[in-house]
């Protein structure tokens, strides 16, 4: 056994996440500022009395961020609660006008939930303790270097207000590998709900609190009792904004933690900050405990009666559930199906594409050829959604015999996204319209007269003879025959 493996067997990983997700709302959470591209704006011009925390304004409660709160809740199986509540969290930073940030406590919106992951294969639920609305603070840079070189910092106020959701999930990942799944499968599930744009930045933030446990107090169904847990010290890793950052980030510090454990020392419970930069964890400082927050109940805003939200408000189906449709109405393979519902506009645009044509040909141009060159060009589908008649135009040049598969991906496709051409402008422009059927044989006679060698070589059973005489014929069609039908031509022609 490997010293990593003994190890391994020694000490169980203990990993519980909280996710702060900054929801798509067009206004604050307790003003009507808007939330519309903040950090792009003048610093401090999207505010006012009640985000600059001046005295006598009070906030009021955007329904949207509700809403999106609620959503998430039923994503997640949650319960919502009769009524819930906002409190203040108390602390002091120069980002935090109001020297608290408004946020929930002993009466979250959503609570008790659970997401299923998938990782090799094995099946597993992860916990949600809760998830609660609070309000984003405002943001530092700073002037000349880091926060400890820098000459000065500037603040500004423009994100303090944003709405956000933090979830908060049961401690039960048992390695950084399941926090990346996870992830991925929140971030999927949010962006069907509509509630979260990926591509915003800073839209996912992740703090992880991390332990390791002896392995012999681990259950055989993986459950750790509480009194274990609390008794673990644990370190609280902030700044991470990726699920692959989330995975980097736990790996460091699992190894980090088992080092220091075979060194004989004893693992400080404090946070740490992730430098993605280099790869690792440093200590920021010695952890908070609730009781410094000083949490009190925000009396400007009064209790939400919100049980009944949760039948008035729908969601749409969720990535699995569609995964699932995909398989049994499309017949299609998991890991096509899986392709085509990674995000709700790829599913739509897929679905949109199959009403026209065979579902193993919309599938294969959607999610093998169209979300492969997307892919390389670092563009989404959500750049081109809005060209889906060209697109199926395509498709059904292909489908009509009127260019070839082949140059249709490698050409026609590139170019619409290189260019913004249509298929019918590239094809003619480049002279890619299939030549007919008498043309091609012209040029199969041609190449048979003009290669006597090649013609004798496969009349004596040379395999690769055959394959020159088709690109003899293909490079005289200038890519406009089909491989398939050339090769048939020539073996008719030589067989007479
Ligand atoms: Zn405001």
């Amino acid at each position: 056994m490997t010293a990593q493996a003994a190890e391994n067997r020694e000490h169980a990983v203990v990993i519980g996440l909280e996710v702060h997700v900054q929801l798509e709302t067009s206004t604050k959470i307790f003003c009507n500022c808007s939330t519309t591209a903040v950090d792009d704006e003048e610093p401090n011009t999207r505010t006012c009395p009640v985000c600059l925390g001046l005295p006598g304004a009070l906030p009021v409660l955007n329904e949207g961020a509700v809403e999106a709160a609620v959503k998430i809740g039923k994503a997640l199986s949650a319960d919502i609660p009769e009524r819930t509540t906002f409190h203040r969290k108390n602390y002091y930073y120069p980002d935090l006008p109001k020297n608290f940030q408004l946020t929930q406590y002993d009466a979250p919106i959503c609570q008790q939930g659970s997401l299923e992951i998938s990782v090799e294969g094995q099946r597993r639920e992860i916990g949600i303790t809760r998830a609660h609305l609070e309000e984003d603070p405002g943001s530092l840079q700073h002037e000349g270097g880091s926060i400890d070189t820098a000459d000065y910092s500037l603040i500004n106020y423009n994100r303090a207000g944003t709405p956000l959701v933090e979830i908060v999930t049961e401690p039960d990942f048992r390695s950084p590998q399941e926090t990346r799944a996870f992830l991925a499968k929140l971030e999927g599930v949010l962006e069907y709900l509509g509630v979260f744009e990926a591509t915003r930045d800073g839209s996912l933030r992740v703090d992880a609190n991390i332990s390791l446990v002896e392995a012999e107090d681990v259950d055989e169904d993986g459950s750790i009792s509480d009194d274990v847990l609390a008794d673990a010290n644990r370190t609280e890793v902030k700044n991470i904004s990726s699920h692959k950052g989330a995975e980097k980030a736990l790996a460091y510090e699992v190894t980090r933690q088992k080092n220091a454990v075979r060194r004989g020392r004893v693992i400080e419970t404090e946070t740490r900050h992730w430098d993605e930069s280099r790869g690792i964890t440093v200590s920021m400082r010695s952890k908070e405990s609730e009781a410094d927050y000083r949490y009190f109940r925000e009396a400007d805003l009064p209790p939400l009666e919100v049980a009944h939200w949760k039948d008035e408000i729908s969601i749409p189906e969720l990535p699995d559930a569609r995964r699932e449709r995909f398989q049994s109405e499309y017949g299609l393979d998991s890991e096509s199906a899986s392709k085509l519902t990674s995000t709700k506009a790829v599913a739509d645009f897929f679905e949109a594409v199959a009403e026209s044509f065979d579902a193993d040909l919309a599938a294969t141009w959607v999610a093998d050829n169209l979300l492969g060159e997307l892919n390389y060009r670092d563009m989404a589908i959500t750049d081109v959604e809005d060209r889906l008649d060209e697109f199926e135009r395509l498709i059904e040049l292909v489908d009509s015999d009127q260019v070839t598969t082949k140059n249709a991906e490698e050409i026609v496709l590139r170019e619409m996204l290189d260019e913004g051409d249509d298929p019918a402008t590239i094809i003619d422009r480049e002279g890619l319209g299939k030549a007919d059927e008498g043309e091609i044989e012209g040029f199969v006679s041609e190449a048979i007269e003009e290669n006597p060698d090649a013609v004798e070589d496969y009349h004596n059973g040379e395999g690769g003879a055959l394959n020159f005489l088709v690109g003899q014929v293909m490079q005289k069609s200038q890519g406009s025959a089909d491989p398939g039908s050339v090769n048939e031509l020539l073996r008719a022609e030589l067989a007479e």
